[in-house]
């Protein structure tokens, strides 16, 4: 089946066309700038790629006009028309508690995304426009799926996510651990199960997630048991510019200090903090690595807390789980930077993490990258949300 995956933000939009028959990607590409001065990009294998700016698109309609146009367009489309489209799904950033899998979208479906705003009032409003826009453009009659970065985590047990504040803020307002990047979490730890030739129900797999944004779940039985993003994704470990975990009462004493308000100390917390924050030189792990190894200690201070993060999240949860048999390495730095691969198993061997160094020496692959005699298998595994989004929807629709 030919299903497109759009993840749409409140400027953005970017999208995908699989077949979910080949697990091909057909096309590929991104609109930006919707609202402001249009820009489009689109790639499909072995045809001309297009890299537009002003392109009109005022909002998310057009946007979506302009990816159908690309896609079956006579020179360097890969469909002849429109209808060959048969299905389309949509990442969505908060589920809350109304969501535990992927939904076929419809008017039930589509109030209760309504009702979700508050959780995510950043995200959620742009994947609605999304969804709308593609009903505008491709008519009711193509069925849409909604796949949930929380929807996964949504078997997560009372005692990890309840927060240890008073009771009825859970009751009344749901302020909860609901953690995200769940469709990759799901897909790496599936994969896993693939690749150790064993069923994933008899498998405990820690899964790190470590791009931009990061996070870490702990997945026994294909369940997730827990995970390190909470409430919103500033929670956890130390990302490309957000703190992760802090003192709250932190947040105070800076706001009374430097006379913040909120919404200030919030963008401090999410946009000028994490590695970005501690090294002053930049979010990108491959600058820090530059720049650690010409001797700047903020730098190499930065890359120790976030290896430092992330160990102690994976002792937290092989104890949660009573053991470990895998660990997976995913996401921009997970796929892509063996050092930090190696810094964060390093010392690990009292548990039965035994890497392989020259396993290790790999990036963007599949590899098991531990030793042979290793205890606890360590697994690299590109992560694929837009294919998982892609099968879900080809399920559903
Ligand atoms: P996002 O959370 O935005 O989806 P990604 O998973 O794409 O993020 O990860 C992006 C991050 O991956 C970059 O900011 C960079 O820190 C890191 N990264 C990408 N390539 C490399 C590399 N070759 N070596 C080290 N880090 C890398």
């Amino acid at each position: 089946m030919k299903v497109l995956v759009i993840n749409a933000g409140s400027s953005s939009l970017k999208y995908q066309l699989l077949d979910t028959n080949t697990r091909e990607v057909l096309a590929k590409g991104l609109c930006e700038r919707i609202g402001i001065d249009g820009k489009f990009t689109y790639k499909a294998p072995g045809k001309a790629t297009v890299d537009a700016a002003d392109v009109t698109m005022p909002t998310h309609a057009e946007a979506i006009q302009a990816v159908l146009a690309a896609l079956v367009n006579p020179q360097n489309g890969v469909i002849s028309s429109m209808s060959e489209i048969e299905a389309v799904g949509h990442r969505v950033v908060h589920g809350g508690e109304t969501f535990a899998c992927s939904v076929k979208i419809d008017e039930k479906v589509m109030a209760a995304l309504e009702e979700n705003i508050p959780l995510a009032p950043l995200h959620n409003p742009a994947n609605i426009t999304g969804i709308k826009a593609c009903t505008a453009v491709m008519g009711p009659g193509v069925p849409q799926v909604g796949v949930f970065d929380t929807a996964f985590h949504q078997t997560m047990p009372p005692v990890a996510y309840t927060y240890a504040l008073p009771y009825e803020y859970y009751e009344k307002d749901k302020v909860r651990r609901y953690g995200f990047h769940g469709t990759s979490h799901r897909y790496v730890t599936q994969r896993a199960a693939d690749m150790l030739g064993k069923p994933i129900e008899s498998l405990k797999l820690i899964s790190c997630h470590l791009g931009n944004g990061s996070s870490i779940a702990a997945v026994s039985g294909g369940r997730s048991v827990d995970t390190s993003m909470g409430f919103t994704p500033l929670a956890g470990l130390p990302m490309g510019t957000r703190s992760g975990d802090i003192d709250a009462g932190v947040m105070e004493y800076l706001m009374n200090k430097y006379g913040m308000d909120i919404k200030e100390m919030l963008n401090v917390l999410n946009k000028k903090s994490g590695v970005q924050g501690v090294s002053g030189v930049s979010s990108d792990f491959r600058d820090l690595c530059a720049a650690a190894e010409q001797g700047n200690q903020r730098a190499a201070l930065a890359l120790d807390m976030f290896s430092y993060g992330v160990k102690k999240y994976i002792g937290a949860y092989a104890a949660a789980m009573g053991g470990v048999d895998a660990i997976i390495f995913t996401a921009g730095v997970g796929e892509n930077d063996a050092q930090q691969r190696m810094a964060i198993a390093s010392g690990l061997e009292f548990m039965g993490v035994k890497m392989d160094p020259d396993a290790n020496n790999v990036r963007g692959k599949e590899a098991i990258i531990s030793a042979i005699d290793s205890k606890v298998k360590v697994l690299l595994i590109p992560t694929n949300e837009e294919l998982m989004i892609a099968l879900d929807t080809a399920e559903l629709a």
